[in-house]
Formats: C-alpha cells, sequence, structure tokens
C-alpha cells in the first residue's frame, strides 16, 4: 500500500540566486570575456542564472594566477594549509543547507539525497584531506613529497559539488593550486562555494573556477602551464582528453563510464538485497558512473525477486525534487532526457521487456520513470551501454562462474556488487571482478578514505583515502 504524503517542500529561501555570474580568477569574481550561458532548473526549466563562458583568454587569466599563487601555497607548512581546508570544511558544514537546495535546483536530484549524502560526503572530503595536509611525508610517498603545480580540474553535473570536492580538497591538502572548470549544466554550486573560499581567506588564486562548456575544458586541458590535468565524466571525452596530453609532461588521472554487476545469489537476504538494487541505479536518478546498471540475479530466485524489486519500485515517489518526501527528481537536461529515451527505446527494439510502475511525470522539466528491462541479453546495448539514468537491465546467471564472466563482460570496470551471505563466496567473486571497487551486502556507499576508481575502459588513476594524494604529488 502507497500512503499518500502531503508536499514538504524545503524552502528556497535560504539561496540567494544573483541573475547573472562572473568567473572566480585570482580570488575575484570578474566579468568573462566571452559569451554567457543560461542554466535552468532541470525540475521546471526555469532560467535560474546566467552564467559566463570562458574563452580561451580567460582560462590563461585563471592559469597564471594559480601559478602564481603557488608559490605561497605550497611553501606554506602543511599545518597552515590544513587550516584553510578545516575551514572550508567547517563553512561548507554550516552552509549545508543552503548548498543543498542550491543543489537541487541547479541538477535537480532531490533534496533528501543532496541534504542527507552530497553535503555530508563534501565536508568529509575537505575534513579528511585537511587532516593530510601536515602528515604528508607519512603517506608512503617519500619523506618530503612535492605538489606537482597548478591543476586543471574538470568535472560532470552528477554530483556537481561532490565532485569539486574530490578534485579540490586532495589537491590543495598537497600544495597545488587548481583551476576548476564545472559543467556547463551544473555551475552554481562551484560559484557559491567560490564565495566559501573567499570567506574562508583563502589566499587569491590558490582556487579558481571557470565556467562554460566543452571548449572551455578543453583550453583548460590543453594550456600549456597546466601540471596536472583530472577528469570525470565520459569515456569519450576522457578519450580526447588522453590523446590531448599524451607526449606532454601532465600528469592525468580519468574518472570515466561504468555499467556495473550488481549480483545477487539465491542465499542473499532478499528484501536487503531489493533496497540495494533500489539504491545502486535509482539513487541520483541513475546519473552514477558506478550505478549499479545491470542485475544479475541467480535463475533460481529470478521470479521472487523481481516482484519484490517491482513491488517496491512502486512506493518510489517521483516529482519536485525540493520535496522531502521525493525519491526520484529530475533528468539533468533536456540532452541526458534524450539519450535515456533514445537507448531505452533500442532495449524494446532489440526485443528486451519494459516495465516501469504507475507514474505521472510532471508536465514541465526533465523526466523519466525508473525503468526496468527483463529479458536482455549481453548483446543489447542496454546491457553494454552506460544509459546514465534510471533503467536497470535485468539479466540471469546459474553458476558463480557464470556470474563472473557476464559481470565482466563489458569494457568498463569501475564497480560491482555481490550478495550472498557467504563470506568466503564474496571473497571469491572480489578476487574476480574487474572492478575497482566490490560493495558486498550494499551498494553505492563512499568514504573519503576508501580509494575509488576504475578498470580498462572506465579510466585511470585512484580519488580518495591515502591512494587519491599520489595523483596530486610529484611521485
Ligand atoms: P562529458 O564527458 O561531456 O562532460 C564532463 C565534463 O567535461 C563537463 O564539464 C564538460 O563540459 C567537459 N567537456 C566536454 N567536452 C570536453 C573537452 N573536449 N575537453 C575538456 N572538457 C570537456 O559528459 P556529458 O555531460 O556530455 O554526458 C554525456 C554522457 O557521459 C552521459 O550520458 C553519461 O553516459 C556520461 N557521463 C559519465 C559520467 C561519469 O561520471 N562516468 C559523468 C557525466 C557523464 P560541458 O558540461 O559543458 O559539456
Amino acid at each position: 500500500m502507497m500512503f499518500e504524503y502531503a508536499p514538504a517542500p524545503e524552502s528556497r529561501d535560504v539561496v540567494d540566486i544573483k541573475p547573472s555570474y562572473g568567473l572566480f580568477i585570482g580570488g575575484e569574481f570578474t566579468d568573462g570575456t566571452g559569451t554567457s550561458f543560461k542554466t535552468v532548473n532541470p525540475a521546471s526549466e526555469e532560467v535560474l542564472s546566467e552564467v559566463a563562458s570562458a574563452s580561451a583568454g580567460d582560462v590563461d587569466r585563471a592559469v597564471r594566477a594559480a601559478r602564481e599563487a603557488f608559490g605561497t601555497w605550497s611553501a606554506m607548512p602543511g599545518s597552515e594549509r590544513a587550516k584553510y581546508l578545516f575551514r572550508i570544511a567547517r563553512i561548507i558544514q554550516e552552509r549545508s543547507r543552503e548548498l543543498a537546495v542550491l543543489e537541487s535546483l541547479d541538477n535537480g536530484k532531490p533534496i533528501r539525497e543532496s541534504r542527507d549524502v552530497d553535503l555530508p560526503l563534501v565536508a568529509a572530503h575537505f575534513f579528511y584531506y585537511a587532516g593530510w595536509a601536515d602528515k604528508l611525508p607519512y603517506a608512503g610517498y617519500g619523506p618530503s613529497p612535492r605538489p606537482l603545480g597548478v591543476a586543471g580540474q574538470v568535472i560532470p553535473w552528477n554530483f556537481p559539488l561532490l565532485m569539486l570536492a574530490w578534485k579540490i580538497a586532495p589537491a590543495l591538502a598537497c600544495g597545488n593550486t587548481v583551476v576548476l572548470k564545472p559543467a556547463e549544466t551544473t555551475p552554481l554550486t562551484a560559484l557559491l562555494f567560490a564565495e566559501i573560499c573567499r570567506q574562508a581567506d583563502l589566499p587569491p588564486g590558490v582556487v579558481n573556477i571557470v565556467t562554460g562548456a566543452g571548449e572551455t575544458g578543453a583550453a583548460l586541458v590543453d594550456h600549456p602551464d597546466v601540471d596536472k590535468v583530472a577528469f570525470t565524466g565520459s569515456t569519450e571525452v576522457g578519450r580526447l582528453i588522453a590523446r590531448s596530453v599524451a607526449g606532454t609532461r601532465k600528469k592525468v588521472t580519468l574518472e570515466l563510464g561504468g555499467k556495473a554487476a550488481n549480483i545477487v545469489f539465491d542465499d542473499a537476504a532478499l528484501d536487503q538485497a531489493v533496497e540495494g538494487i533500489v539504491n545502486g541505479i535509482f539513487f541520483n536518478q541513475g546519473h552514477v558512473c558506478c550505478a549499479g546498471s545491470r542485475l544479475l540475479v541467480q535463475e533460481s530466485i529470478a521470479e521472487e525477486l523481481l516482484e519484490a524489486l517491482k513491488r517496491r519500485l512502486s512506493t518510489l515517489r517521483l516529482g519536485d525534487p525540493l520535496d522531502k518526501n521525493t525519491d526520484i527528481g529530475a533528468i539533468n537536461s533536456a540532452a541526458q532526457l534524450a539519450k535515456i529515451r533514445e537507448l531505452s527505446d533500442h532495449g524494446e527494439l532489440e526485443g528486451a521487456e519494459r516495465w516501469s510502475p504507475a507514474c505521472e511525470l510532471p508536465e514541465r522539466g526533465f523526466w523519466f520513470p525508473p525503468t526496468i528491462f527483463t529479458g536482455v541479453a549481453q548483446s543489447h546495448r542496454i546491457a553494454r551501454e552506460e544509459v546514465f539514468g534510471p533503467v536497470l537491465s535485468v539479466l540471469t546467471f546459474r553458476t558463480p562462474a557464470e556470474a563472473v564472466e557476464k559481470a565482466n563482460n563489458t569494457p568498463y570496470g569501475l564497480s560491482a556488487g555481490v550478495w550472498t551471505e557467504k563470506g568466503s563466496r564474496i571473497l571469491w567473486m572480489a578476487d574476480r571482478l574487474r572492478a575497482g571497487v566490490v560493495w558486498a551486502n550494499t551498494f553505492n556507499r563512499f568514504d573519503p578514505t576508501s580509494p575509488f576508481g576504475g578498470y580498462k575502459e572506465s579510466g585511470y588513476g585512484r580519488e580518495g583515502g591515502r591512494h587519491g594524494l599520489e595523483a596530486y604529488l610529484d611521485v
């Protein structure tokens, strides 16, 4: 039975969105010399603000500001850098409601997630790397590890502030300075973060934010005075970036796509597995690189599990991201919605069976209902390509060896999940799954102390934990 709840919207009065924004360079907000673009609320298509599109010249100014700041910042004792990072972390906590509401407005994700997942993790990343800043000689990278210099960082729209934290916190802790480009559709929380840098009295130029589209990102990646490139996004753009930095002195980390298998054995606690499957693919509308987008279920329990899963999906609430009862928010952009539709239609064309719970989609904005495909073959596009939406492909297996074979039958290798009550089976599976992260009896759990990254076409390098320091040190 589905309970009806009265709407419980979070107030948006807590955010103050300016009609237009410039770039954040050398500690100041400045006008760009390029054009500008609009950022919209994907749940209503309302224009939220007009944001500067940084030209190559603007990117050059930002890189020069970062270079100038690098001398003092890198020479500062780690214990002093830590103070700034701790201060930023505390301000993020103090302003977390404002940041969460802004994130939900610009991205479309439910406030329940931005408030309870994104923001606590963002603060935790800054706290965690603040703790490393004065302990770098003990991190296992030599007695006096040195920073690389200026980091050019390009991030996607699915976790705008969290990806910013993953990139900026370790870079600064190690003594680098940064120029960061947020995604075109979600620039607002990065610009609020710029304000937080000012509030924390961070020395000018240590953090620079250049907004814009792909060309701005390319100008940053190609800039000759950038020492390190860090990218999270599609495998396609990751390839372009790898090509453009090949043969240069630039150090690169790439966090790319995924097509994770979430594997449920017949001895798993089924209700718990159902929650894990839902969290694995419907969290953040499935806009998650490590989403459990392929459910591999042991044949003997497939029917029972699917029934339970469908029952559970019928209780998910889709709608206003700012409503605290909402489970599924808006798709981030019209372009992403078109891609999800195209791949799902193809799934039907290829012969898979499509199912969604009865659910009313709002008239305005970009929406897609939670969707399950059964009868999926490994050759289907929905089993091979990253949909990056709330779409689950269900496949079955009979033996553990078959599960491993199917799970690894993908060009990606970012994450995987295993559901079973046997510890020995978890370890056996984890040994054989070619994935950077293997979750056992849980899914989509993140922690700043734990490294994250991929195999194969999911990219290279690790972010998070002690391992995440390596990407920003000259080792
Ligand atoms: P992109 O890879 O294009 O975007 C990631 C970031 O790179 C954005 O800031 C983007 O700017 C920027 N960018 C785009 N082109 C270049 C370039 N040539 N050089 C440097 N930077 C560039 O992802 P999309 O937003 O286009 O999404 C497309 C698909 O990618 C999704 O449908 C999904 O499948 C996948 N994706 C995967 C992610 C992951 O974490 N695995 C994250 C995001 C997307 P701009 O925003 O202006 O395009």
